[in-house]
């Protein structure tokens, strides 16, 4: 079942690694729609087979683990040797899209890469990574999916003894500008190629026989993660620890430990207890995405051009088209949240002033828009917009938003259906997370853990029995900070 492209590559590329054996694994949630999309043919309901295999316990054939090496920025400061500490590659499948994607267990004990780490994973940060990144995917954002998540039966000790899972995570690779960054700190050029070839064969086969590949290679990957960090923003997603290590050459999300979605509007919102200086606040993720492409350019400097001049001319041009390409693709993506979709002068100026209402009034992101949807098409009954109700300047900017609705081509009604489609109703709200996080660690209850996926995997859609999840937390169930739970 498996194919093992990246254990083809040369062993400097990573630590063959088995994972060390658990207790008494316990299968929690197996993904059977993601399985099927993987072409996987498990017997869903053999959940203690499944829990085997998905703690690592029992190897599949033709499966050859490996930990990949890899370095990283960290809050701005690099590190010249991460890897997978407490992950493992099993291999690759092809799925039914065709394509290869990586079959990758977190929480499996040491690996060569572990430094002072257990190598293991704990619930909490277990289930939070299911339900952000299995939402993201039903936001319709780049992600990494969950296949699997078992406990094992043993506890991990953070600041307490807690629960320990292992999560079956699946990535269309887990290529990162921290794999890049590994090789070229090293002076390693041959590696850096090969790494390079592999992901163009891999992730942008349209490029292969280009000119100069990597200099479109680095092209691409600019575009992809222009287009992701858009995607964030129109849905309120903070990622908080976008460190190199953390932005997949793919453009999928990637590690969802300090993550969370913005409750109020706040263009400064931070939830990493780490992240003192905003370094990822809500509104800095765009530049911090170019920052790391500008270091993913230095490592292919010397396959752009032989001339060192030559090459970061080039490369410094294509890095900073990236505002280029996400300023547009940022703007599409809120007028469609405005129901527009026509372009006009006037948009951005009609977006800003909306944002700097809300962000005044303090108003939830989320409902806002989902809110402004009955005020596009023909309505029955004004809704809450929460702050914003009765707000003088918010009154304004809605008769210049319903004046400027008119100049489009579409009828209220289509106007309220796309905007519907790109405002999504129900989001992984932090406080819901650690709600769930609590019923699980503490009461072995994973009820609202299902609950809650459910209604996620439906975002855009009403749900009327799933009312309570719309709802901003009330004060006392604010969730400040979040942690990065390793
Ligand atoms: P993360 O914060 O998950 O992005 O991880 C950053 C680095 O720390 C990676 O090299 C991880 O493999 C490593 N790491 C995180 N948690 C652990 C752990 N519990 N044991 C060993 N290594 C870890
Ligand atoms: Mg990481």
């Amino acid at each position: 079942m498996f194919e093992n492209t990246y254990a083809r590559l040369p062993p400097r590329f990573y630590s063959r690694v088995d994972p060390t054996p658990v207790a008494a694994p316990r299968l929690i949630k197996w993904n059977a729609e993601l399985a099927e999309q993987l072409q996987l043919q498990f017997n869903s309901s053999d959940s203690q087979h499944l829990a085997q295999i998905f703690s690592g316990n029992k190897l599949l054939a033709g499966s050859e683990p490996l930990a990949m090496a890899y370095a990283g920025q960290q809050f701005g400061h690099f590190v010249p040797q991460l890897g997978d500490g407490r992950a493992i590659l099993l291999g690759e499948v092809r799925g039914a899209d065709h394509a290869l994607h990586d079959v990758h267990l977190k929480g499996i004990g040491r690996t060569p890469y572990s430094r002072g780490g257990d190598g293991r994973a704990a619930l909490g940060p277990v289930l939070r990574e299911y339900i952000v990144s299995e939402a993201m995917t039903a936001l319709g954002i780049p992600s990494t999916r969950t296949l699997a998540a078992v406990t094992t039966g043993e506890n991990v000790f953070r600041d307490q003894p807690v629960p320990g899972a292992i999560l079956t995570r699946i990535a269309a690779s887990h290529v990162r500008v921290g794999t890049f960054q590994y090789f070229a700190a090293r002076g390693d050029v041959e590696a850096v190629r090969i790494l390079a070839d592999y992901v163009i064969q891999r992730h942008y086969p349209e490029i292969a026989g280009a000119t100069s590949p990597y200099l479109q290679l680095l092209q691409s990957v600019v575009a992809r993660q222009a287009s992701l960090v858009a995607r964030w923003l129109h849905v309120g997603f903070v990622h908080g620890v976008m460190n190199t290590d953390n932005m997949t050459v793919s453009g999928e999300t990637i590690d969802f430990g300090p993550c969370a979605f913005l409750d109020a509007y706040d263009p400064d919102a931070v939830f990493s207890s780490i992240d003192h200086q905003g370094r990822y606040a809500y509104s800095n993720q765009a530049p911090i995405a170019q920052w790391n492409l500008a270091r993913f350019a230095e490592s292919l400097l010397p396959l752009i051009d032989a001339d060192t001049d030559r090459a970061v001319a080039q490369a410094t041009e294509v890095v900073e088209g990236f505002s280029a390409t996400f300023e547009p693709l940022w703007l599409a993506g809120m007028r469609s949240k405005l129901g527009l979709e026509q372009a006009q002068s006037g948009d951005a100026a009609l977006v800003e002033q909306l944002l700097a209402i809300m962000q005044r009034t303090a108003a939830d992101f989320t409902q806002t828009f989902r809110g402004l949807c009955a005020l596009a098409g023909p309505r029955a009954a004004v809704p809450d917009l929460g702050p914003c109700n009765g707000d003088p300047a918010f009154n304004e900017w809605l008769a210049a938003w319903q004046a400027r609705g008119e100049a489009e081509k579409r009828t209220p009604l289509e106007r309220a259906a796309l905007m519907r489609a790109s405002n999504p109703k129900y989001i992984p709200r932090n406080h819901r997370i650690e709600q769930l996080i609590v019923a699980a660690v503490e009461a072995q209850d994973f009820a609202l853990f299902e609950q809650f996926l459910s209604v996620l995997g439906r975002p855009y859609e009403e749900q009327p029995s799933a009312e309570r999840y719309t709802q901003a937390p009330r004060a006392e169930e604010r969730v400040l900070r979040t942690f990065c739970g390793t």
